[in-house]
């Protein structure tokens, strides 16, 4: 089936709406409090921003139409989520943040009718934040999933968990988890793990130390978590027992696209504030914008945005065929992880001592972006996983 380029009336009125509510209503809260959604008021500032998005019909393009959403496949978020993220702010006004926009995508494949009353709605409504508590300190679950070590041992009418998780965006804060444990084999092993919900107040979990990283923007940290004899009931299981590496990659395909989509957003308003500075700003006789090692920056930056859209469209396009897209979606995560990287440092470049200081956006958002090379699978892991593919079907290629 060839690929659609084109969007419907729609979504082409929708990513207007949000660029016009991300730039005039979201913009200015980001740039009056340095991009530091903490020090902005924190779920305060969600919950009116929120209501902003609502009022302006903006709010949850992802989520399904049931429960207040704008029910967007994966290849009309692109565009849509691009728009969102040109502010740093922009995901958490539209409830498309991360952790939250993957729970939601993932609660909505697979969370049984009960789930979806008590987890996906009031997640999709905004009325809630959530956890995804994969990540352990070692030698546990890192890059390497299958080294899963916090285990869930079945005991009568539900299940015991004990671990230890840590990086946890959101926890403080959040109203349930999604807890990744092992409820089968020994760390490493591929399979034998199963997700569980389970709220934050119950007893035996326990959200500890806030993680200090480089970025500012996700609300609620990225904190250590602790489950010490957590019990959760059978009705807590998230799709079946055993199966948690599977709808791992059920949130994690669609995750990455949408990681993508947001930073590329953020990325480009970076490029935007350079070339809109060097456009103006003179020297030695000419304008920067048209001295040639400036504008080779200017140019790659350009190409890295392309290219990243091409690569997005592609993957969001075999996303929703029902594809696992794994190939796709690493390709596109490692090349965009990395491009916007170098988008946002082209960017602060051009713009001189400006760019490093905190009179532009620039130097925040460097910080912002930099963590996506590791997190959603650092780029050797993705290149890794590319290269065995390619390695395994010239070897099945070669041996029939
Ligand atoms: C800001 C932020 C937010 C996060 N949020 C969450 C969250 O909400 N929930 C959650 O569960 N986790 C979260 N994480 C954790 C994240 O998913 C992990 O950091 C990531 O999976 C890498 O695991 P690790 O840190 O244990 O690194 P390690 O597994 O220790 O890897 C370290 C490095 O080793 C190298 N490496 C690993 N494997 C290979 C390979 N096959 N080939 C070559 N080199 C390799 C890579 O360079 C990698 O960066 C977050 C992390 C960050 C930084």
């Amino acid at each position: 089936m060839p690929i659609d380029l084109t969007y419907s009336a729609d979504v082409l009125d929708l990513i207007e709406r949000t660029r016009a509510f991300v730039r005039e209503t979201v913009l200015p809260i980001e740039d009056e409090h340095g991009g530091d959604i903490t020090a902005a008021g924190g779920d305060e500032i969600r919950v009116s921003m929120q209501k902003a998005a609502r009022d302006a019909g903006v709010f949850a393009p992802h989520a399904p139409v049931e429960f207040g959403g704008l029910g967007l496949n994966m290849s009309d978020r692109a565009p849509v989520f691009e728009e969102a993220g040109y502010s740093l702010f922009g995901p958490t006004a539209l409830n498309i943040a991360a952790p939250d926009e993957g729970n939601v995508h993932m609660l909505a494949h697979i969370a049984d009718p009960d789930q979806r009353i008590q987890y996906l709605e009031p997640l999709a409504r905004g009325e809630l934040r959530s956890g995804f508590a994969m990540t352990e300190p070692a030698p546990g679950a890192g890059s390497d999933p299958a080294a899963l070590t916090t285990r869930a041992a079945k005991v009568e009418g539900g299940w015991r968990i004990n671990g230890v998780k840590h990086f946890i965006t959101g926890a403080d804060g959040a109203g349930f988890f999604i807890i990744m444990a092992r409820t089968s084999g020994e760390p490493g092993d591929r399979g034998g793990a199963t997700m569980f919900l389970a709220p934050a107040d119950a007893p035996g979990l326990r959200v500890g130390r806030h993680i200090t990283t480089l970025d500012r923007a996700m609300i609620g940290g990225h904190c250590e978590v602790y489950f010490e004899d957590l019990f959760v009931p059978d009705e807590a299981v998230l799709g079946a027992v055993d199966r948690g590496y599977e709808y791992a990659q059920v949130r994690l395909g669609p995750a990455r696209m949408t990681h993508v989509m947001r930073w590329l957003g953020a990325a480009r308003r970076g490029h935007d504030i350079a070339v809109a500075r060097v456009a103006e700003r003179e020297g030695f006789g000419s304008r920067i914008g048209d001295l040639g090692m400036a504008q080779k920056m200017i140019a790659d930056n350009e190409i890295d945005i392309a290219a990243t859209r091409a690569l997005l469209v592609r993957a969001c396009w075999e996303l929703d065929q029902g594809d696992h897209a794994g190939n796709a979606t690493s390709i596109a995560k490692t090349f965009a992880a990395e491009a916007i990287g170098r988008i946002v440092d082209n960017s602060i470049q051009l713009c001189g001592g400006l760019g490093v200081s905190d009179d532009l956006p620039l130097a925040r958002l460097s910080r912002e972006v930099r963590p996506f090379r590791i997190y959603d699978g650092p780029s050797e892991v993705h290149r890794w996983a590319i290269a065995k593919r390619a390695v395994g079907a010239a070897r099945r290629a070669a041996h029939g």
